[in-house]
C-alpha cells in the first residue's frame, strides 16, 4: 500500500486482517495524508465529522468522539493517529520511504518497487492509496526565489506555528485552502491582501460544537445511517426532493435555497432540485441565489461585484465552506485584488509586480492548488507492460471504474480517475474502493491467482460512459481541477465520475458478484484466464 493517509490505513488494516503480508509505504514521517501536510491555520473539512470518518470498522466510531461539527485539521490528525495506534498499524508503515520507480516484470507477475534510499521490494499487488490531491501544482510565477519575505504553501505548510502578527500578508488563490487561510490571517495580518483570480462559490460553515446527544443519536443509528450514506449520490444522505428548479414558481426556489443555505452544506444543491446539474438554466438559478447572499455579506458593492463567481457552472469546481470569509472584506485592513486583467508579473525582493504595479508583502502564502489526480502517480515512473503510466496518460487520465488501468497488471488505483471519489465523502468512496480491492484480492487467492488487470474494451465502455455524463450536465463549460483546467497544458478529461457513488457501488459489487467481467486474471497453476 503506497501512502498512510486515509485510504490506505484502511487497506493495510483489512489486508492484514485477511491474512496479507502486507506494508504500507509512506513518504511523510507520519499517517494522516493530505491532513498531515496540509497543517494551514483555518482548515477544517467541508464534510460533517461524524460522516467524515471511517465505518469498516464499527468499534472505531462508537469509541472517537469528534468535538465540531466540522472538524479542525489538528482533530482530524489526532483522529487518523488514533485509529493507526489503536489498529497497530503503525509497525507496518516505514515512514518517510518514498516510492520512485516501479516497473511490472512479466516473468515473475511482479512489480519490482525502488525507493528514494536504492532499496527495492517485489510485490505481488501494489496499490496507489497516494490521494487525489497530494502534488501542488507547480508555481508558474517568475522571481519565486527573488522574494526576501517569507513564503508559505497551504499545501505543505511548517508544522511550527507561524506568527502573522502585524506583517502585512498576501494570499494567493481562493478556493478552498485560500478562503479558509484568508479567514483565519485576517485575524493576524496588520494587512492582508486576497489575491484572486477566479472567484468561488462559498457558504456559511455553521461550525459549533457537537452536542452530547447529536454524539449519542450518531452512535445509536450508525449501522443504518452509514449504509443510506453508501447508497445516496454524494456519501452523505442528504434529502432530495425530486423536483426541478426550472418546474417551480420563484417562490418555491428561493424557499429551497434558502433552507440549503442555512444548512452549511453545498452538495445540499444537487439534492434539493433535479436540475442542478443539468441545466443550465437551473443552474444559473443557484448562481443568482449564491451571488444575491455575497452581495449581502459585502458591505462595498464594489468588492462584492469582484467576489462573484463568474465564468463556470456552480458545482462544476467545489463549492467551498466558510467561517466569515466574505466578511473579513469589510474591514478596513483587508483588500482584494482581481487578477483576471493583471496577473502576477512575478515575485521581487519585497513583494511582486502585478501587471506594472509593484505591491510589498512580508509573507506570500500560495493556496494554488494541485496536480488533481495525476501530480503523484506520474511523479513515480511506473511501467507497466507496454508503457510508463506518464506515456499512457498523455492523452488525459484514464482508470477502469477509478480502479485499474488497462497494462498496468496487479496495479489498484484507490479513487484513481472516473471514479466519484472527489464529488462525494471522500471517505465512503475511499472505503468503497478499498473494501472492493481488499474483496478482489480475496478472490483471486482462492484461485491462485498472480496476474489481474483490466481490460481495454472494459474501461474504454467506462470512459465513454464517464464522458457522456460530462456532455449531458453542466460539466460541459468546466474549468477547474475537476477537468484538468487548472495546469497550463494538461488535457482537459473529466476526471471525476459524475454518476453518484451509489449507483457507482452497485456497478463494482455486481461485477464483483459476477466474477470480475472486464477483467483478465492468469492463475499460476494453469496459466488459463478465468475471467
Ligand atoms: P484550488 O481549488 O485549485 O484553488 C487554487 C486557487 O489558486 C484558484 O483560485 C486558482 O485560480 C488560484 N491560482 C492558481 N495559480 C494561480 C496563479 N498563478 N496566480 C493566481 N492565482 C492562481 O485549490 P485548493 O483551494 O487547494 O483546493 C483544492 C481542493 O482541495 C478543493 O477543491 C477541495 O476539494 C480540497 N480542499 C478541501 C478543503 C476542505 O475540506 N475544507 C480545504 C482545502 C482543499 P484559478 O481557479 O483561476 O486557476
Amino acid at each position: 500500500m503506497i501512502g498512510a493517509g486515509f485510504a490506505g490505513l484502511a487497506a493495510l488494516a483489512q489486508l492484514r486482517d485477511r491474512g496479507f503480508e502486507v506494508i504500507g509505504v509512506e513518504r511523510g514521517p507520519d499517517v494522516g495524508g493530505t491532513w498531515y501536510w496540509n497543517r494551514y491555520p483555518g482548515l477544517r473539512c467541508d464534510v460533517e465529522s461524524q460522516q467524515y470518518s471511517y465505518s469498516w470498522d464499527p468499534s472505531l466510531e462508537q469509541k472517537w468522539t469528534w468535538r465540531e461539527r466540522y472538524a479542525s485539521q489538528p482533530e482530524i490528525l489526532s483522529y487518523a493517529r488514533w485509529v493507526a495506534a489503536r489498529l497497530r498499524l503503525s509497525p507496518r508503515i516505514p515512514f518517510t520511504r518514498e516510492v520512485i520507480a516501479m516497473s511490472f516484470s512479466e516473468v515473475a507477475d511482479r512489480w519490482d518497487v525502488l525507493f528514494a534510499d536504492g532499496s527495492r521490494v517485489e510485490p505481488r499487488w501494489v496499490s496507489l492509496a497516494t490521494g487525489a490531491l497530494s502534488t501542488p501544482k507547480r508555481l508558474d510565477i517568475p522571481g519565486v526565489d527573488t522574494f526576501l519575505g517569507e513564503i508559505y504553501r497551504t499545501s505543505d505548510w511548517p508544522e511550527v506555528e507561524i506568527d502573522f502578527t502585524g506583517k502585512r500578508v498576501a494570499v494567493v488563490g481562493t478556493g478552498s485552502s485560500g478562503i479558509q487561510v484568508a479567514t483565519e490571517l485576517a485575524r493576524q495580518a496588520s494587512h492582508l491582501t486576497v489575491l484572486q483570480r477566479t472567484a468561488s462559490f462559498s457558504l456559511p460553515a455553521g461550525n459549533r460544537p457537537l452536542t452530547h446527544t447529536e454524539v449519542q443519536t450518531r452512535r445509536r443509528h450508525a449501522a443504518e445511517l452509514r449504509e443510506a450514506e453508501r447508497r445516496s449520490m454524494d456519501g452523505l444522505n442528504l434529502p432530495t426532493t425530486g423536483l426541478n428548479a426550472t418546474d417551480v414558481d420563484a417562490a418555491v426556489r428561493s424557499a429551497r435555497f434558502e433552507e440549503a443555505y442555512a444548512a452549511g452544506i453545498p452538495f445540499t444543491y444537487f439534492g434539493i432540485f433535479n436540475d442542478i446539474l443539468e441545466s443550465d438554466e437551473a443552474n444559473g438559478y443557484v448562481h443568482e441565489f449564491l451571488s444575491s447572499k455575497i452581495r449581502e455579506r459585502v458591505s462595498d458593492p464594489r468588492i462584492a461585484e469582484m467576489l462573484v463567481p463568474r465564468g463556470y457552472p456552480f458545482g462544476t469546481k467545489r463549492a467551498c465552506l466558510d467561517s466569515g470569509y466574505y466578511e473579513i472584506f469589510n474591514e478596513p485592513h483587508v483588500d482584494l485584488i482581481d487578477l483576471t486583467e493583471h496577473p502576477i508579473s512575478s515575485l521581487t525582493p519585497s513583494g511582486m509586480l502585478i501587471g506594472d504595479t509593484p505591491f510589498s508583502f512580508d509573507a506570500i502564502v500560495f493556496a494554488t492548488g494541485y496536480d488533481a489526480f495525476t501530480g503523484t502517480a506520474t511523479r513515480i515512473d511506473i511501467r507497466g507492460t507496454e508503457t510508463t503510466l506518464a506515456e499512457s496518460w498523455a492523452g488525459g487520465a484514464h482508470a477502469h471504474l477509478g480502479l485499474m488501468i488497462p497494462t498496468f497488471p496487479n496495479l489498484f488505483l484507490v479513487t484513481g480517475p472516473q471514479s466519484p471519489a472527489v464529488l462525494s465523502n471522500m471517505m465512503v468512496s475511499i472505503e468503497q474502493h478499498v473494501e472492493w480491492i481488499v474483496a478482489a484480492l480475496e478472490h483471486l487467492r482462492r484461485d491462485s491467482v498472480v496476474r489481474f488487470e483490466a481490460t481495454r474494451a472494459a474501461e474504454r465502455e467506462w470512459l465513454e460512459h464517464a464522458a457522456e455524463l460530462g456532455r449531458i450536465t453542466v460539466y460541459r463549460n468546466a474549468n477547474s481541477w475537476y477537468v484538468g483546467g487548472n495546469i497550463a497544458g494538461k488535457p482537459r478529461t473529466i476526471l471525476p465520475y459524475l454518476g453518484g457513488v451509489g449507483p457507482f457501488r452497485e456497478r463494482c459489487e455486481q461485477i464483483a458478484h459476477d466474477g470480475y467481467p472486464g477483467f483478465l486474471a492468469v492463475s499460476a497453476a494453469s496459466g488459463r484466464q478465468l475471467a
